[in-house]
């Protein structure tokens, strides 16, 4: 006789779902009110729904802070007020007034998002989250944000802050750095969503506003925030152990040689490969060891290249050290493709930040 057992929760389904469906109203009636009464309201991209805007805002937002987006944004929008103007533009543009964010890939991926708007949606943003995370440079969430900001669209959020506010309010037992396990929170993410889609605005707003301030990551101020009592961390006293996410970035070291050509007040620039760090940069030219770039000098000048202090740069991946030595030449000289130009002009090139500060 065939025995008959439990089933088993499958990727679709598991014991916090309907602690989840049961909690949806509540949070989410919480959530839109508090923001309307004490969220942020002025911040320049809330006072449109234009998805243009609003997607220039999202994008510059990412791993950056408000208050530094806050002047590159009215920037942005003088230069490049249309996606259409911005599609129009040359990349090197783009990236030059992009000099300081960082993480240039957004830059580019803005710069090919605005021409697929351009080329393929006709100069309008698509009206969809599944649409527009078709588009390049935008993720899921990112995507949701602009659908539910500019159209009402009933679809989750989930970027970092929010994964700490929903992993709190859920103590979501599973390790945000399985796939699976993020999928799940996707999943009652979704089931948190307000009913009405006019809530939408206020309520995506209201996750970001709440990961910002009240659930920091440590010492989150729950007296305060509109969902204690219905958050279970909060309730076990034990907030700051959520969301959990075990694995640790490996970092890697490089070390590399930085030759500062000079020749009557111009400094030699190449720009950097389309692909990789720094990708279609302008830079110094750079030299795996010491040896290489005092073979480069001493094809161009009689006198040895002067060393500087070194810079230290942290990108995502690794710690860079980067050793300047600096050249001043009699004679000019193109050591291969690249510009010699006034410091006057460089403010139109678009520089890694180190180097930047480097040239003053
Ligand atoms: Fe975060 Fe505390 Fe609010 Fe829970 S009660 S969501 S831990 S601030």
């Amino acid at each position: 006789m065939p025995t008959l057992s439990a089933p088993t929760p499958t990727a679709t389904t598991d014991a916090l779902d309907t602690t989840v469906a049961a909690l949806a109203p509540d949070f989410a009636l919480r959530l839109v009110a508090w923001q309307r009464q004490h969220g942020r309201h002025a911040l320049p991209w809330q006072q449109t729904r234009d998805p243009y805007r609003v997607w220039l805002s999202e994008i510059m937002l990412q791993q950056t802070q408000v208050t530094t987006v806050l002047g590159y944004y009215q920037r942005f929008l003088a230069r490049f007020p249309t996606v259409r103007t911005l599609a129009d533009a040359h990349l090197d543009e783009v990236l030059a007034m992009w000099q300081g964010l960082g993480y240039y890939s957004r830059a580019r991926n803005l710069h090919r998002c605005a021409q697929a708007v351009r080329d393929q949606h006709g100069g309008e943003f698509p009206r969809t989250a599944a649409q527009l995370a078709e588009l390049s440079g935008i993720g899921r969430s990112t995507a949701a944000a602009i659908a539910s900001f500019c159209f009402d669209e009933r679809v989750a959020i989930l970027d970092g802050n929010v994964k700490r506010v929903l992993g709190r309010l859920l103590a979501f037992d599973g390790d945000l750095a399985s796939s699976a396990q993020e999928k799940r929170l996707w999943r009652h993410a979704e089931t948190l969503l307000p009913a009405a889609g006019a809530d939408m605005p206020s309520y995506t707003q209201g996750l970001m506003d709440l990961g910002a301030s009240l659930c920091a990551t440590r010492s989150p101020q729950c007296l305060l925030c509109p969902v204690q009592g219905l958050c279970e961390a909060q309730r076990r006293g034990v907030a700051e152990q959520f969301p959990i996410k075990t694995r640790k970035l490996k970092r890697s070291r490089r070390e590399q040689w930085w030759l500062w050509l000079e020749h009557e007040g111009r400094i030699w620039l190449e720009q950097r490969p389309a692909t990789g760090v720094w990708a279609g940069l302008w830079s110094l030219p750079l030299f795996d060891d010491e040896a290489q770039l005092l073979a480069q000098a001493q094809a161009l000048a009689a006198t040895a290249p002067e060393p500087l202090p070194r810079v230290d740069h942290a990108l995502t991946h690794f710690d860079w050290v980067l050793h300047p030595r600096r050249l001043v030449l009699e004679r000019r000289a193109e050591p291969g493709p690249g510009a010699w130009v006034a410091r006057d002009d460089l403010a139109r090139y678009a520089l890694p930040a180190p180097l930047k500060k480097l040239l003053g």
